[in-house]
């Protein structure tokens, strides 16, 4: 990246400034291109228009990028790097998807699993000692544990130890994984990148070129290159997710404190709010606290079912990351019985505040 701040250069990069060229990248459709070139064929070598996506992206953690059909294809990718007999520390309850691909490795015999508290730093820092890849999500899905990034990133690590941080609820405006010493960053671009639920993407960054060129290969193997048309229009979210962060944040804050208030609610998490276990860690380097968090309502899990049916603006829908606000509860996603089942998943999105706590209001006080 240049000496632009980064919320210029997401409006800024990924674009041909030559005369005559159009200012947005075309979205590129096709599979192959005219011989002789490097670029062969867009399942090994994507097309300008991922490129355009992969300079924006990569910029924003002073990195490379690679981008790839889904969150999920990315998170494969690094997964499945790993040789046989790999061990692997994991966060409790990392992101349902990823817990699928460790858990049925972890079932093969493929690969060993050690599922660590989040915010048990010293357990992290023994982990870097004995696993092939330590995965941390933070903020992680859905009690939102913030780890301690700072801490855990540059303690001594066996040799070939690779780091990788899901930093999709922060994005790369919160929190910079790369700079305090991590290998490479996840985000699934399906949520604030592409920021309007309308495509699915996904993307690591990486400084190390040969983890690059691995992740490159292994994308070729498995298809999950990303497609044109979402290539543009991931970009096209991008442009805007500064704007739409920073007014999502402030209303995440807000209601954080409004429902924490309320007679109804039993506990809000957020790591914004002094009352989040992991505040004060959080505080220590995210730039932002994000506008993912969780609440729980009082009476049982029928209630909690009832409020997200009865909101008429919020959406109850799974994801997160649009424009549009949306909650649903998870205890009642397939491997998260854990979760309380009162708990209540909120995305917050741009809408005017007002209209967001008018809301919560109705909807609490019908149910
Ligand atoms: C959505 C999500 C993923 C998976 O991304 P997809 O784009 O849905 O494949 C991974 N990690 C986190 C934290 C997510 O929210």
């Amino acid at each position: 990246m240049n000496d632009w701040t980064p919320e210029t250069w997401l409006i800024a990069a990924g674009r041909n400034r030559t005369p005559g060229e159009p200012l947005n990248v075309a979205p590129v459709l096709a599979s192959n291109f005219y011989l002789p070139d490097d670029r062969l064929y867009s399942r090994s070598d994507g097309t300008p228009t991922s490129d355009a996506l992969e300079e924006l992206l990569g910029g924003m953690e002073n990195g490379k990028a690679l981008s790839f059909a889904s969150g999920m294809a990315a998170a494969a990718v690094i997964l499945h790097r790993l040789p046989v007999g790999s061990s692997i520390a994991v966060p409790v309850d990392p992101y349902h998807g990823v817990a699928g691909i460790v858990n049925e490795g972890e079932a093969q015999g493929r690969w060993s699993v050690l599922r660590l508290d989040q915010a048990d730093t010293p357990a992290w820092l023994d982990a870097l000692q004995t696993c092939d890849l330590v995965w941390l999500e933070t903020p992680e899905n859905p009690l939102m544990t913030v780890a301690d990034l700072p801490t855990i990133c540059a303690a001594p690590r066996r040799d070939g130890t690779i780091v990788a941080v899901d930093s999709t609820f922060a994005t790369s405006l919160n929190q910079q994984p790369l700079d305090l010493g991590a290998d490479v960053v996840m985000h699934s671009a399906t949520k604030f990148i592409g920021g309007h639920s309308d495509l699915l993407a996904g993307v690591l960054i990486t400084r190390n070129d040969e983890l690059l060129e691995e992740f490159r290969h292994r994308r070729l193997l498995y298809g999950a290159t990303i497609g044109g048309m979402e290539a543009f229009l991931t970009i096209r979210g991008a442009r805007t997710m500064a704007l739409r962060m920073e007014r999502a944040q402030q209303n995440a804050m807000e209601l954080a404190m409004r429902l924490t208030r309320h007679p109804e609610i039993s506990r809000v998490l957020y790591p914004g709010l002094p009352s989040h276990p992991t505040h004060a860690v959080a505080a220590t380097f995210m730039t932002g606290f994000g506008a993912m968090m969780s609440f729980e309502t009082t009476g049982a899990g029928e209630r909690a079912t009832d409020v997200c049916n009865r909101m008429e603006l919020v959406n109850h829908a799974t994801s997160l990351g649009g424009v549009e606000t949306t909650m649903e509860r998870r205890s009642v996603i397939p491997g998260q019985e854990r979760i309380p089942p009162t708990l209540i998943r909120l995305s917050v999105g741009c809408e005017q505040v007002e209209d967001l706590w008018a809301d919560f209001v109705q909807a609490l006080t019908a149910s």
